[in-house]
């Protein structure tokens, strides 16, 4: 574990948000003053993930791969392709990042895009080479050689979430990016969770973004947004072109903003029986993934 700054704001001027220790690890969450930006501090690395003997898998959803969890990153893939359908074209170089197990990399190949995946878990990675043909490099995104390739689509499903650095996640993915490429990312929404207060901030992952704090981010990293969808509950998808990399101009109000969100869902996540709706697919079509587009 390793002490950081804010990587928007570039200073350490938090406050605590939760502390709790699961598995042994002593998790502290903060939410930074000066732009909402809410991550763990220290920040979790891999090796302490890793020191705990439990796979990346085995602490995030500890599911196996079978047809039920694979049913739900088909929905899930649904619902990104819609989003994601103007911006494909045939013969385009595409990255995906975390290509997990290989359901989105896989259709956008049908749409002749030529994927590239890179995925840390050597489990998921075989599965996607074996189930769909697909080419995965096994290793972290920071670490594995790309050199030589640039990319016209660069996905990252549910992955920014986990880096320690996500900064330098999106400046490395700028740099293989080419001229007109465009960045896609879901993550969280930490305005609207979808799971209860007591599973909001996880070992897994050690940022918690707003649609506002990853803009942000992401213009930083030289990515200007072109699409936002927001759905009522969950997650967020943007859409993002190359740009020049700039200074965003943080509001400190944000802060307050994010502060309520975290408050207001511990007091009614149970008192709404969220708990319950989430769990009912008719609930979940009908309202939970309807969506705002900014
Ligand atoms: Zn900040």
């Amino acid at each position: 574990m390793r002490p950081i700054y804010c990587p928007l704001c570039e200073q350490d001027q938090t406050r605590r948000v939760e502390q709790k220790t699961r598995h042994g690890l002593t998790v502290t969450t903060v939410l930074c003053h000066g732009c909402g930006l809410v991550y763990h501090n220290p920040v979790i690395e891999d090796q302490d993930r890793l020191a705990l003997g439990l796979s990346p898998r085995q602490l995030h959803t500890n599911e196996p791969i079978n047809p039920r969890h694979q049913r739900r990153v088909q929905r899930r893939t649904a619902y990104q392709l819609d989003f994601l359908k103007p911006w494909v074209r045939p013969g385009q170089q595409g990255l995906e990042v975390g290509a997990g197990l290989g359901v989105l990399s896989s259709t956008l190949q049908q749409y002749g895009v030529q994927m590239l995946g890179v995925e840390p878990d050597p489990q998921q990675a075989e599965y996607a080479r074996q189930q769909y043909d697909l080419s995965i490099i096994t290793g972290r995104f920071e670490e594995v050689e790309l050199s030589g390739h640039k990319f016209d689509l660069i996905l990252g499903s549910h992955v920014i979430e986990h880096f320690p650095a996500p900064l330098n996640f999106l400046i490395r993915a700028r740099s293989l990016a080419r001229p007109e490429a465009r960045l896609f990312l879901e993550t969280p929404n930490l305005l609207v969770p979808k799971v209860g207060p007591r599973r909001v901030f996880s070992i897994p992952h050690n940022f918690y973004f707003t649609p506002q704090t990853l803009t942000w981010l992401l213009l930083k990293a030289g990515w200007q947004v072109e699409k936002t969808r927001i759905f009522r509950r969950d997650s967020f998808m943007v859409m993002a072109r190359a740009a020049q990399p700039q200074t965003p101009a943080l509001d400190p109000r944000h802060a307050a903003l994010v502060w309520q969100a975290i408050y207001r869902h511990r007091c009614l996540y149970y008192l709404k029986f969220l708990f319950v709706l989430r769990k009912i697919p008719a609930w979940q079509r009908g309202w939970m993934y309807h969506f705002q587009e900014y």
